[in-house]
């Protein structure tokens, strides 16, 4: 080894010690008679000082030393004078006798500082040096922390983990396929998966029993912020069990990885239903840190003439605690917070409830008794502000989903180190594809399965199959924390018949079903056990744990918001030879 100690662990105990270090200059500080640097490496900062009177030689070198040059030194662990609390190794510093540089360095584009002077993108151009700033690494040792745990955790449940293709044929997950052309098979394409949904039910197959794989997925989506094409799963896989015995898996799962890698012990997660997140949070990955319910106004308010209310689809209201306080300019600027395009609501109406009484902005049409059946609908009490929205139901309802959140963070009730994690079950089989712009256009204007086609329907609803197909309930589960979708799944069909009426619910033709999924339902012919499973988003999970927004922080190698990989620049064009061997034509 080229050092004795690393830059992180010298303490008060090992004064006198002869040591060697390596590592990169963070700075150096020259005050004429004494020089000193700060030797930086991944597990810490350790001070070298030189003193010009004892050894002028090695402080002449000591001035010769940049930021980042890489260095190794051997010297003896002294006390310092001055001591540095807020450094685990501000107690010594290594009085240096030898100086070797090891490496030269130039000037970096942005200072390696935990508050760094760099942009985005200039950071994502020089992400190799972006990750030797202790935020960045430290948020990738919470990830590899996760990944044992995650590991430890199954590895004790009897799963085992096993390696699936990335060159595969395209498997539907709501999302367009990632394709790579065969040079050896003319005009014939892999696809990248979007999860390894077949691979892991074909192992239940073979009997695997209980899989898992911490893996990449691949989606080509339109790209919304935070979102990377390239992204890890926790996928997994159980045969011969029932939603419930996923659930209970899976939940011990967060319980372990919460207890080991944060030191918190979760509650265990309640259930909701899909139907109740929509009614209550408007939301089907609700935000349980904080209640603020939406509540359903439409028939408190109706026969007052308000038009607004009288011909709304939906009128939709929440109480938030405490803010009968807001002034007049507040509540301007959140209604033109709901207005815009985004939200694109047409108004907002509001009700103080205060110690007076209750004022409302519509008081013309609404009396004191009239607030008061507004007051009572909503539960509020004086301090509280009532907010109002109307019109149709979806656009509502999604709109005082995203107003609640809002008053949560304005409120202060969606602290990040708060965490509340819940399942929520039962959500539809289908859903009616309007024209998703992340889907090929050819889906359009039929069933989309909300999951996957994979999803079995709760047996109680199958006979909905013929009749009412947006009825039917499916045995999916999404667990969610803090309002994030952190992981998803479902209990699989395992019988032929039942696979292939659900592709023909979805609108394939017989032999595209058998074209594209013939491998996977001539497998059910062989004794498929029935199985279910979950996939964990990873890098999502180790951004809530990390107490991030952004996933991109707890990537190492991360992608723009345009899909783009800044640093080694890529996606890029290939050589005419290369376009021919593949037999690609290109296209302007
Ligand atoms: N393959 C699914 C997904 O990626 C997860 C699952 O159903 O297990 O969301």
């Amino acid at each position: 080894m080229l050092r004795t100690n690393t830059c992180g662990e010298l303490r008060i105990e090992h004064i006198n010690k002869t040591v060697t270090l390596c590592g990169w200059v963070q700075k150096s500080r020259d005050l004429g008679g004494m020089t000193f640097v700060d030797l930086r490496d991944r597990y810490g900062i350790t001070q070298l000082a030189f003193n010009m009177d004892e050894n002028k030689d090695m402080s002449d070198k000591a001035r010769q030393l940049s930021r980042e040059y890489v260095i190794q030194v051997t010297g003896t662990v002294i006390e310092r004078s001055s001591k540095n609390k807020n450094n685990p190794t501000g107690d010594i510093e290594i009085k240096v006798s030898e100086i070797k540089i090891l490496n030269t360095a130039i000037t970096p584009p942005f200072t390696i500082e935990d508050e760094t002077d760099g942009g985005d993108e200039l950071r994502m151009k020089y992400r190799y040096l972006d990750l030797r700033r202790n935020i960045v690494r430290k948020n990738l040792e919470l990830r590899h922390r996760l990944a044992l745990e995650t590991r430890n955790y199954l590895d004790k449940q009897n799963f085992i983990e096993v390696e699936t293709p990335v060159l595969i044929k395209s498997t539907p997950e709501g999302a367009r396929d990632f394709v790579v052309p065969s040079r050896m098979n003319k005009n014939q394409f892999y696809a990248l998966p979007q999860s390894p949904q077949t691979f892991k039910q074909l192992l239940m197959v073979s009997g695997f029993d209980r899989y898992y794989q911490i893996v990449k997925c691949f989606r080509d989506e339109d790209l919304r912020a935070d979102r990377q094409p390239e992204f890890t799963q926790i996928d997994c896989e159980m045969s011969f069990v029932e939603q419930e015995d996923i659930l209970n898996t899976f939940e011990g799962l967060t319980r372990h990885l919460f207890k080991m890698v944060k030191g918190i012990d979760i509650p265990a997660l309640p259930r909701m239903t899909y139907t109740d997140a929509m009614k209550y949070y408007g939301n089907d990955k609700p935000d349980t840190r904080f209640e603020m319910k939406l509540v359903d106004m439409k028939s408190v308010v109706g026969g007052k003439n308000f038009k607004v209310f009288d011909d709304a689809e939906t009128v939709l209201a929440i109480c938030a605690k405490g803010a009968a306080e807001y002034t007049r300019k507040q509540l301007d600027e959140l209604t033109e917070w709901v207005k815009r395009p985004q939200l694109g609501a047409t108004g907002l109406v509001y009700a103080r409830h205060t110690a007076e009484g209750i004022k409302s902005s519509v008081d013309k049409f609404y009396d004191a008794d009239a607030l008061k059946k507004w007051s009572e609908a909503c539960g509020s009490q004086p301090g509280d502000l009532i907010l109002i929205l109307a019109g149709g139901e979806d656009k509502t309802r999604k709109a005082m989903s995203e107003l609640r959140l809002e008053m949560g963070t304005r409120l202060g009730l969606r602290d990040k180190n708060n965490y509340s994690c819940l399942w929520v079950v039962d959500f539809p089989l289908l859903e009616w594809n309007e024209g998703d712009p992340n889907l090929l256009a050819s889906l359009a204007g039929r069933w989309h399965a909300k999951h996957h086609p994979f999803t079995s329907p709760k047996p109680e609803d199958i006979a909905l199959l013929d009749s009412d197909p947006g009825k039917v309930r499916a045995n999916a589960y999404d667990i969610v924390i803090n309002g994030v979708e952190v992981g998803g799944g479902s209990i699989r069909i395992f019988n032929k018949d039942l696979q292939s009426r659900m592709f023909e619910v979805l609108g394939f033709t017989k032999e595209e079903a058998q074209k594209q999924f013939g491998f996977l339902m001539n497998a059910f012919e062989f004794g498929a056990p029935p199985h279910g499973g979950i996939a964990f988003g990873f890098d999502r999970l180790c951004s809530l744990f990390g107490g991030a927004e952004s996933i991109r922080d707890f990537i190492a190698f991360p992608k723009n918001n345009s899909g783009r990989d800044m640093m080694i620049d890529s996606p890029s064009e290939i050589s005419d030879e290369q376009l021919k061997e593949l037999f690609i034509k290109t296209y302007q």
